[in-house]
């Protein structure tokens, strides 16, 4: 059995090495391309994910990296007054800021490891393919399907180094989006304005990376010999802090519902579509209450487009 993977992100390394453990004498190609963007989000590890790195192997990979220990989120959200989310009640462990470049490399580096094989284009015939190239979803819409973004957030971000250390990330509402700014190791930090693109004041001499942010998904997110994972199945608000443990839990789903369709277990593609789209409902409810919650600037456009969404397809659109 021959498998492709595109994309070595959280998504693809979970689903690689997943299907390594359960399948170790199928060949399991990896498609990569390394982000070249001078930012590439995705720089605070939820508490949770230990779990998800040690059952991939990678815990003692992930210790060596460099990476610094998280202390919570504190969040001007609703009120002036900031409150804490502290990760050090957390029972599923600390939390921690990542250096993703290394993050990432450490990824590549462990399929390597494990004796997959890492190439630049997936070419060739598989019998099945996964789509792990992020918010693109490139293979996904290859084979017919549409990214549905339910709103238009950017993130216009920049990494600046050398200024004050920050002890903790720290999100803050304003009229026309939000601040999210987060602690690096190495006494840098990511400083990134979220807004949407109407309202976004940054010129072409800005010096921010300015990326999507929004929720989004693909649909389908399924095909007879194809699944899409991570990102490129369903991608979250940044304000989740979600992404990369779910990304790797996606990939460890997705391994076992490839093994099961390649093998002709019947449902098993439903199976995986219908857990991404009731996880994907689940976060708009969870979304719509979060953003309900800052009612400061009731009449300015990006909170009033936040309080319109129940029900309303119309603001629906294919990316
Ligand atoms: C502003 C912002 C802040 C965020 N902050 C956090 C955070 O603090 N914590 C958190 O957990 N999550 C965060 N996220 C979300 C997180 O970055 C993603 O959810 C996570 O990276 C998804 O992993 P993935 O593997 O699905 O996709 P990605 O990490 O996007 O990986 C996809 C990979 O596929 C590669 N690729 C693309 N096209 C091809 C192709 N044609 N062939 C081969 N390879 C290809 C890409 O180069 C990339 O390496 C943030 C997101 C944004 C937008």
């Amino acid at each position: 059995m021959r498998v492709g993977i595109w994309g070595a992100g959280p998504a693809g390394a979970s689903t690689a090495l997943t299907l390594r453990q359960l399948e170790p004498a199928w060949e399991i190609v990896v498609a990569h391309r390394a982000a070249t963007r001078s930012w590439q989000p995705g720089e605070t590890l939820a508490p949770g994910a230990q779990a998800l790195l040690r059952g991939l192997g990678l815990w003692e990979r992930f210790l060596a990296g460099g990476h610094a220990q998280a202390a919570g989120t504190r969040a001007a959200w609703g009120s002036a007054e900031p409150y804490d989310n502290e990760y050090l009640f957390s029972a599923q462990g600390p939390g921690w800021h990542l250096n993703r470049p290394a993050f990432d490399a450490m990824l590549v580096e462990a399929l390597r490891a494990a004796g997959i094989e890492i190439a630049a284009e997936a070419a060739g015939a598989f019998d099945f393919v996964a789509d792990c190239t992020g918010r693109s979803a490139v293979y996904g819409v290859s084979r017919g399907a549409r990214r549905i973004a339910d709103d238009r957030l950017i993130a216009a971000g920049t990494v600046v180094a050398g200024s004050q250390p920050m002890a903790c990330t720290y999100v803050e509402a304003q009229e026309s989006g939000w601040w999210y700014s987060t602690p690096l190791p190495g006494n840098r930090y990511v400083r990134a304005w979220m807004t949407d693109p109407d309202l976004y004041r940054g010129g072409r001499e800005s010096a921010e990376t300015v990326l999507s942010a929004c929720s989004q998904h693909l649909s389908p997110c399924v095909g007879e010999d194809w699944l899409a994972v991570g990102d490129a199945a369903a991608a979250f608000d940044p304000l989740s802090s979600q992404g990369i443990p779910r990304a790797l839990r996606m990939g460890r789903i997705a391994a076992y519902t490839i093994r099961d369709a390649v093998s002709g277990v019947p449902g098993a593609l439903t199976k995986y579509r219908r857990y991404i789209e009731a996880e994907y409902a689940h976060y708009r409810s969870a979304h719509r209450h979060f953003y309900r919650q800052e009612n400061r600037w009731p009449d300015a456009p990006f909170w009033a487009r936040r309080q319109q969404y129940e029900g309303d397809s119309n603001v629906q659109t294919a990316v």
